[in-house]
This record gives C-alpha cells, structure tokens and sequence, in this order.
C-alpha cells in the first residue's frame, strides 16, 4: 500500500486516500482507476449498471469508431434493431430459452395491466431472436445473399453472480454484434475466417492480445456448430472472454424459415454467422493490460486527446504564460494532433500533473517562465517520464511529435505482448496430469497449455484437479496433435485459465 501522491498537496487534506497497488489488490486498483480517471460512476442503484462518465465515455467513442470501420470495411451494414423480444417469439426456441432462462429481464406489465403468457416482453440479452425474424422478410433469393449487418446496443442480464464493474454486468452498453446470412456453409465458414482476421485486426490496432479459442460442444451457445471465443489475460487478475463468433448453421433459419432459392428455383435455408466483443471488456481490457499504480496509461490514438497543455505561472507572468500556452495549443491543433490546455487557475500545477497521469495522456506539456522566453515547450511521457524539450518555432516540430506518439504505442504494445506470451505457460511436455500439475503453483493471470483429447469427462477430471476452467482447443495451434493428459489417446493444444 502506499499513499496517494496527491493527498500529501497541501490544498487536498480531505481526499486523503490509501490506495492499493494493481500487483497487490487488483479489484481495489481497478476500481479506484474507474473512478479517479472517470471511467464510470458505480454508485447507481440499479445492481451491475453504471453510468458511463466523461472521459470515459471518450474512450468508449473512439473504440467504437474503430469497431464500426472494422465492421463496415468487412461489408457489414449497420442497422438498429429494438430492445423488445416478444416471448411468443422466446417460446418457439426452446433450447434457446433455456440457455438464457435465469438470465433475462421480463417486462409483464403495461401500466397496470398485466401482460398475458406470450404477450410478456423480454429485454434483449442478445439479438438473434429479434434479427432472424427480419431476416426471414427480407431474404428472398440467391440475389439476397450474403446479408452482413452489425449494430450497438445494450444487452440485459440479470446476472446471478457477484457484478464486476464492465466485466460482469446486468447492463452492457456498447455490445457491438454482427449476423450474417451465407447461400452455402462454405461460404459461411470462409467468412468467419474473415471475421477472426479482422477482429485480430482490430485488437492488435487496440493494443489488445488475444487468444483464439475454439469451445467445446457443451459449453457452446445454444443453436451453434462451431464457435471460437477470443480471449485475454488481465494481469494481476484472470482470464476473460473478449468476443465471440459462431458458426449457427441452419438451426435459426429452420426456426424462422430463412429460406431463399438458389439459382435453379429449389428452395435452401440460410446458414447463419453471429459474433461481437463488446466495448465495455474492450475498456476493462485496456485499463488492466496498460494501467499503473498512478492511473490510466492510454495509447495515442485511444486517448481522447494525446496531449495536455499545463501552463505554470505567477500573478506577474500570469497573462504572458496564459497566452503563449494557447498559442502552443493553436499550433498544435492545426497542424494534427488532438491537445487538451488546462487552464483552470485554481488547481495546482502538481495536482494537474497527478491528474494527467490518472487519465492516462500519453504526451504532458509543461510550459513556464522559461519556456515561454525560449519558445519552448517541454514534453514529459506518460509511460517512462521521460522529458524532452522541443522548440514551437521548429519546422520538425509535427514529424518529431508524430515520431514520439509513435514510439510510445509501440514500446508499450511490445511490452503488453510480450508478457502475453510469457503468461502462457507451455506444459504439452508432460504426459500426464500428475507431472505436469503435482509440483506448480497455478496463477489465475496465466493460462497452462496442456493436450486433450476432447472429450468431457477428461476436461472435468482436469478441471477438478486444477480448480481451473478448460476453456477449449488452441486455434491457433489446433494442428499440432499430442496424447491427452488423461485418456493418452490422441489430443491437440488446448488451454487452461481461470477466467470471469
Ligand atoms: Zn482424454
């Protein structure tokens, strides 16, 4: 533990306040930063609901601008669709229902009517049933196809469990799905190897590691075939899944008739693709992976401004400082970047530091006496503090602060991925359980590859030695075969982890 660097200014006696550090207590840290970096308020009074806060809610923008480009370079259409599932609609898909039974949310009334059986109406804890019904009016012919939609939305669970703050909630706001439709499973499946690429895409333009899961039967959504999860390790934590994508098959266009005809007039059914991560683990995801003991550490580009302007002055430089910091700001801002002055008189310049630190810019400006007499500005990083001086009148000036921003993204992505790979722990050596588990302490921020063979009863007799979940296959590595820890009979790559 150790105390708070701000409450030892002079002016802030009251908001003296012990944290904990992410390595010690990381629930305690991440918390603390959801607050002090105003991520989101998690005093609502609804349970696993928060209200998104302003910089936070910055953050989320941005994320969901690169989702939405990622969706629609890949051909997606963006749509919206209601909230409202009517439940004769829920009834018709009994194994669906029954997948979601404890989790949704039920409207039973209108007023003071009570809605009758079929009639009720359920808030969306996904969308397919309110998409496939659309899709069953809209596709027609082979011309129809493929149809590729996305949208953002919320999505309502009535989670039974503890509520994590972004991780576990009751309300997801930024679930940003997509559903596609295929004449043929081939074409079905050649897509969903296009979606993995671009979501990897899209995680690795974010900063984000992640592995590649495909998932066992029994734990698959209900109605689909085939489904690899992405997933992510938060130091100092667990495991989480990230996204999801499946394969559905025709089981929904059998329950909605989506059918169409094929070029010789015969009638087909669609197969269907669904997948999304949802922005909310996309931010829980960057807080832990890039966080620290002061705050936030944000990559340029995700920050919502990669610079802040921090004037320091008196009462007699007061104007001089106050205007040479705007001009630093204008010139800045023409030629590119996204910068922040702080200008409030009132807040201390060492109090301003902490607070840049807390919301993670990666680029903080100091301009003084000096630098005002000198033209200059001097620039501190976030991620090593390192502190560099550049003069305002350079023609370099842009090329130089574009280099640094660059820099930073990547010494700190190569960090977040190489310890990725470290906290894989390789054990497909060992033959069996007893040699690869008897003599190693486990982590819950690491994940233990190990070979299976497939089958249920080995996973559990795994999963009741280790206390850890067998989340699946390694996709990546589903090639490489191996002999199962248990049966010895003939397995592949798969993973091991602790996970939300
Ligand atoms: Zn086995």
């Amino acid at each position: 533990m150790f105390r708070n660097k701000q409450s030892t200014e002079k002016n802030n006696k009251n908001e003296v306040k012990e944290i904990v550090s992410k390595e010690n207590n990381f629930w305690q840290w991440f918390l603390w930063i959801l607050q002090e970096a105003r991520i989101v308020d998690t005093r609502y009074s609804v349970k696993g609901s928060y209200v998104w806060l302003d910089w936070g809610y910055k953050i989320f923008r941005n994320i969901y601008s690169l989702a939405q480009d990622a969706y629609e370079q890949s051909g997606h259409n963006q749509m919206q669709f209601p909230t409202l599932i009517k439940e004769e609609i829920f009834l018709k898909e009994t194994d669906f229902i029954r997948n979601f039974e404890n989790d949704v949310f039920w409207v039973d009334r209108a007023g003071t009517k009570a809605l009758a059986k079929g009639e009720r109406l359920a808030l969306r804890p996904t969308s397919e049933l309110i998409i496939y019904p659309m899709f069953n009016k809209w596709i027609r012919s082979w011309r129809d196809l493929p149809l590729k939609v996305f949208q953002n939305v919320s999505i309502f669970r009535c989670e039974t469990n503890e509520t994590r703050p972004l991780i576990r909630n009751r309300e997801t706001i930024g679930f940003i799905e997509g559903h596609s439709a295929f004449a043929t499973k081939e074409a079905a499946l050649e897509f969903l190897k296009q979606v993995w690429k671009f979501y990897m895409k899209l995680f690795n333009d974010l900063g984000i590691p992640v592995k590649l899961i495909e998932v066992p039967e029994w734990e698959r959504f209900a109605g689909s075939t085939k489904t690899i999860d992405g997933y992510v390790i938060l130091p100092g934590s667990k495991s989480m899944e990230l996204f999801t994508t499946a394969y559905l098959g025709t089981t929904f266009s059998e329950i909605f008739s989506i059918e169409y005809l094929d070029e010789q007039k015969t009638k087909q059914l669609a197969h269907l693709l669904c997948y999304g991560p949802s922005i909310d683990r996309i931010i829980a995801s960057l807080i832990a992976l890039y966080g620290d003991n002061r705050g936030l550490k944000l990559l340029p580009g995700i920050a919502p401004k990669d610079l802040i302007i921090i004037p320091i002055f008196n009462r007699k430089n007061r104007n001089a400082i106050l205007s040479y910091a705007k001009n630093v700001q204008d010139h800045l801002s023409t030629i590119g970047f996204t910068v922040e002055l702080d200008d409030d008189e009132i807040t201390r310049p060492g109090n301003k530091f902490y607070r840049s630190e807390r919301f993670g810019y990666p680029l903080r400006i100091e301009v003084g006496q000096r630098e005002y007499k000198n033209k200059e500005m001097t620039i501190t990083r976030r991620d090593t503090s390192q502190k560099l001086i550049f003069n305002l009148d350079s023609k370099n000036l842009k090329r130089e602060i574009k280099k640094l921003l660059k820099q930073i993204k990547k010494t700190q992505q190569d960090i977040v991925f190489k310890d990725f790979v470290e906290r894989q722990i390789d054990l497909t050596c060992y033959k069996t359980i007893t040699k690869a588990f008897d003599h190693l302490l486990l982590e819950t921020d690491r994940i233990y590859l190990i070979n299976w063979c497939g089958s249920k009863v080995c996973a559990e007799k795994i999963e009741s030695k280790t206390n850890f979940s067998l989340l699946g296959y390694d996709h990546e590595s589903k090639t490489m075969q191996g002999l199962c820890i248990i049966c010895q009979s003939k397995g592949h790559q798969s993973v091991l982890a602790k996970r939300y």
